[in-house]
């Protein structure tokens, strides 16, 4: 439960300092803010892929499950010690509940990327409220996201997809990104072929169902 993990009472309390030592200056203080979030990143292939791709961003995995955050903490370890040119040191992962305590770990427009990958679809009407995806939360990411930052949705399940997509498109802090936009994305394809759950749907030839929305500056 909650209870066996520490939850950060704001923004301010939160010291990233022990999950990016290198990035860390005097007085134990930490040079960057952490910019991307991976919500529900599972076995952590997509902070992976991100690392190398913008080695200069701060990103964090948050994930509920007390094993799976372990075993992605040992894979980040691992790919830091035997990188030979300093590698892997801009991710990390944090064991928390992200439809509790988002607003506890990040202050308002913060985040520039947000990702949502191959959620759980909880399929019953009265378990939709357990969706990551909801009008609700969809105004705390509006929140912690900058204006301009983006929120990548996709899943396999077609029934979510219409509904991750339906609640970004009622949203009035969202809208979706242009064809253009997506195709000229880098991090677009990674959906898909960095993430553990990505890459099985691949294997079995299933359909992927994407939402990609930006945060927007105002509501006019
Ligand atoms: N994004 C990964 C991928 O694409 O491979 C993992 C997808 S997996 C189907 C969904 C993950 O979300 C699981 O690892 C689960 O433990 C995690 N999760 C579910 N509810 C969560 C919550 N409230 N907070 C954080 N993580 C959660």
């Amino acid at each position: 439960s909650d209870s066996h993990f520490p939850i950060p009472t704001s923004p301010a309390h939160v010291d990233f300092s022990l999950h990016f030592p290198k990035f860390v200056e005097a007085e134990n203080k930490i040079s960057k803010k952490v910019e991307f979030a991976d919500i529900g990143c599972g076995f952590g292939g997509l902070l992976i892929s991100l690392a190398t791709l913008f080695p200069d961003t701060l990103m964090i995995g948050m994930e509920l499950r007390d094993k799976v955050t372990e075993y992605v903490k040992e894979r980040i370890l691992a790919l830091r010690r035997t990188s030979s040119d300093g590698q892997y040191e801009n991710i990390s992962v944090v064991r928390t509940n992200s439809m509790k305590y988002i607003p506890n770990y990040f202050e308002k427009g913060q985040l520039s990327k947000m990702f949502f990958l191959f959620p759980d679809p909880h399929f019953k009407e009265k378990n939709h409220r357990r969706r990551v995806i909801s009008t609700h939360l969809l105004d705390e990411y509006a929140y912690v996201l900058r204006a301009g930052g983006i929120i990548y949705t996709i899943t396999d399940v077609e029934e979510l997809g219409e509904w991750m997509k339906a609640c970004l498109e009622k949203h009035p802090m969202f809208e979706s990104l242009t064809q253009e936009e997506l195709d000229s994305d880098p991090v677009v394809e990674l959906l898909c072929s960095a993430t553990e759950e990505g890459q099985k749907v691949a294997r079995n030839g299933g359909q992927t169902f994407r939402a990609v929305f930006r945060r927007i500056a105002y509501v006019s």
